[in-house]
């Protein structure tokens, strides 16, 4: 029998997959849903779905995904342990970055998500999503260069969350030296989250 929690989210990708609250929903082929456990700790959000997202309906499946797997992979994660969605849903015309009005649109969805998984960490993975979420938490966002590696702790909706900003991994595609700098975040994000394991130990204790 499905829980409460696993109805609500099914619920939710229902209202996602008919959406035609902005434009995008002309040209799309599917809308992408969020993918991995719901009742994760880590939540990676990405801008908006590419080319094969859009086809599959699932979000990061093409190279931008592979890289995406193995800085997972490397820090001993798997997409199972993760919650892994995108600010916007549909994909942009040739995957221009999303327009305001769409984001807009969109973001009550994403906040949905936030809600029902109450994640400890969120990764934002590039400008957009860095963006959006600064403003969902109320802070200014400084830009993704001087933003990329920190950690920011907020309050939100009586939850406790750690906010992680680092580039998109498409980015790394064209720009071998933004691999290395994902990895270091990477490892940063290994690193909160063992402490977060390591102190959960302890209140148990
Ligand atoms: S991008 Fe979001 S708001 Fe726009 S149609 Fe798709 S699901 Fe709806």
């Amino acid at each position: 029998m499905e829980d409460n929690i696993t109805i609500k989210f099914n619920k939710l990708y229902d209202t996602i997959r008919n959406c035609t609250k902005c434009k995008l929903y002309l040209s799309r082929k599917n809308a992408v849903i969020g993918y991995g456990n719901i009742k994760a700790k880590i939540m990676f959000i990405g801008e908006a779905p590419g080319r094969n997202e859009d086809i599959q309906g699932k979000p990061f499946v093409g190279s931008a995904g592979k890289l995406l797997d193995y800085l997972l992979n490397k820090i001993n994660l798997k997409r199972e342990d993760v919650y892994i969605t995108n600010v916007v849903k549909c994909r942009p015309p040739n995957n221009r970055t999303p327009l305001k009005e769409e984001i807009d649109a969109c973001i009550p969805y994403l906040k949905e998500e936030i809600e029902m998984i109450r994640p400890e960490i969120i990764v934002t993975l590039g400008r957009t999503s860095g963006a959006a979420l600064s403003e969902i938490f109320g802070q200014r966002w400084e830009g993704i260069e001087k933003e990329r590696g920190t950690i920011k702790e907020f309050e939100y909706n009586n939850m406790k969350v750690k906010m992680i900003s680092t580039y998109h991994p498409a980015a790394a595609l064209y720009r071998p030296e933004i691999k290395s700098k994902l990895e270091e975040d990477f490892e940063k994000i290994s690193k909160i989250s063992l402490q977060r394991k390591s102190k959960n130990l302890l209140d148990f204790i």
